[in-house]
């Protein structure tokens, strides 16, 4: 180690630059900024040098140099992880690994139905990638048109199909990554079926860049469906909410791939803020779903929802609803959800949440929750949405009306502390698909079984004994 742990030799960095080769690193100030900060700017470090291998095996070399000369190294993809899990350390003495410039297609196979990418290709071109050969790659999420493959399997992205589709994680058959001592790890055969010991592919999803750096997998593809059917849906309650989701996955032969939650604050928020948005229902209710249904060629599957609704009315579980009649309208219907996020920057500061609850709690966690809150901070919002189908919830709070963001933001840990025991003992999650990163570290060590957080420990000293992969991340 050098004297000054912020110093990397100059006999490193050459090595590191030629190991990166000619167009595979900046040092350059106006270059690395965008990479020193994370999406919600919460967090700012410092690096001397952003490395942009171009194929795995100088990522490979890269690291195997890092390890020699323990120099700390950072993983990172689009940017766009929520919870400072991308961003170098303060000290300025970790270099920052991007996979910006590997993002070959490296084959598409329909007997098997997957798709080989490099770990840089953006979510939005293997969605497209896919479509061209008649294919269905189910992640999606808000950021696709940024973020990257690579990013999106070691933060086990959720997004807004996983009620059919599952998350990341299932969505990965095959994987290739760089280990903290340079070794190549791979595993791409892309086996459905392959019970010869520990799936250690399994270590690197979800590992927020702690135990390797993901430079390829093979990935699941689906039939494309015919058309889509898409609908919001008025409700008196919370627990109307998990009975029509019931019962329309029920009706549709469990072809719903999306079931998307906003409540009254949050919906009417996209209404303000949103240009060109428009209230769907003459009425607010407490509750909106958003739902969407995939129908396959020659399956009417409009009537079957219609119906199912038109029952529901009848029950007194809905109070309206409407089915989009063009893929224009549908889209109306996204933007409002999606837009939800945008909308809540509009009106201040806010305190965010990305919690899990089994469903059958979830209704007992919302009534605690925002008892709690108003206590806690009269006069703050609750701004409640996400993904109903994964029990998974964004318990946003908006800063009461009028009142000092700074002050108000203050208040994050005290906040997100009173969410997260609740959270808790529901028995739930305090990440449900944004990952630890720095954001969450201390409260992993608060939640997390001690058993678990051993285990962890154990396997991040075994696989990068100098600490030299994303150090400070998670654990
Ligand atoms: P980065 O932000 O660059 O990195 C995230 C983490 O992964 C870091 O710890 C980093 O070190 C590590 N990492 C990155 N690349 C690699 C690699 N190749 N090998 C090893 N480690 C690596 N997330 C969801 O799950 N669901 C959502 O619905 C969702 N919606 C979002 C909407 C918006 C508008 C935004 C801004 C973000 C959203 N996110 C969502 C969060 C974010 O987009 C995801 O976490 C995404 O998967 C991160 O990918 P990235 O390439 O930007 O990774
Ligand atoms: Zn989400």
């Amino acid at each position: 180690m050098p004297d000054n742990p912020n110093l990397i030799p100059p006999t490193v960095f050459e090595r590191l630059k030629r190991a990166a080769g000619e167009g595979g690193w900046t040092t350059d100030l106006a270059q690395l900024e965008p990479h020193l900060v994370d999406q919600r700017k919460r967090f700012r470090g410092a690096s001397p040098l952003l490395l942009l291998p171009d194929s795995t095996a100088r990522v490979a070399e890269i690291v195997r140099i890092c390890a020699e000369s323990r120099t700390p190294v950072v993983p990172q993809g689009g940017n766009t992880g929520l919870v400072g899990g991308a961003t170098p350390s303060v000290l300025g003495n970790e270099v920052i690994i991007n996979l910006a410039r590997m993002t070959r297609v490296r084959s598409i196979d329909t007997a098997a139905a997957t798709i080989t990418v490099e770990a840089g290709c953006v979510l939005a071109s293997v969605q497209r990638a896919a479509e061209a050969a008649g294919y269905l790659f189910p992640l999606s999420l808000g950021a696709e048109g940024s973020c990257q493959i690579g990013g999106n399997l070691a933060t086990n992205a959720g997004g807004l199909q996983v009620l059919r589709y599952g998350t990341a994680r299932a969505l990965t058959l095959g994987l290739e990554a760089v280990l903290p001592d340079g070794r190549i790890f791979s595993n791409m055969l892309g086996l459905v079926k392959d019970n010869t010991g520990y799936d250690l592919k399994q270590l690197f999803i979800g590992a927020e860049g702690t135990l390797g750096i993901i430079t390829a997998a093979v990935l699941r593809l689906f039939p494309l469906p015919h058309r889509r059917v898409t609908a919001l849906i008025a409700l008196p309650a919370f627990d109307a909410a998990l009975t029509t989701m019931a019962r329309l996955r029920q009706a549709s032969g469990d072809r719903m791939n999306a079931c998307e939650l906003m409540s009254a604050f949050a919906l009417g928020l996209a209404v303000r803020h949103l240009p060109g948005a428009m209230t769907p229902f003459a009425t607010p209710s407490p509750w909106t779903l958003l739902v969407e249904f995939e129908a396959s060629e020659g399956m009417d599957l409009d009537l079957v929802v219609e119906d199912a609704i038109a029952t529901l009315v009848g029950s007194g579980t809905v109070i309206d609803a409407i089915l989009a009649g063009s893929a224009g309208q549908a889209q109306a219907m996204w933007r409002l959800r999606e837009g939800i996020p945008d909308a809540q920057r509009r009106e201040g500061g806010s305190i965010k949440h990305d919690i899990s609850v089994p469903a059958a709690r979830a209704g007992d966690f919302l009534q605690e929750a925002e008892a709690a809150i108003a206590t806690a901070v009269p006069g703050a919002r609750v701004c409640a949405f996400g993904h109903l189908g994964d029990g998974n919830l964004h318990y946003n709070i908006s800063q009461p009306a009028g009142a000092d963001e700074d002050g108000f933001l203050q208040k994050w840990s005290d906040v997100a502390r009173l969410v997260h025991d609740l959270a808790v003992k529901h028995g739930g999650s305090i990440s449900a698909e944004h990952g630890i990163g720095q954001l969450k570290r201390e409260d992993l060590v608060r939640y997390k079984d001690p058993v678990v957080l051993d285990l962890m420990r154990t396997i991040k000293r075994t696989l990068d004994p100098h600490n030299i992969m994303n150090p400070g991340k998670v654990l």
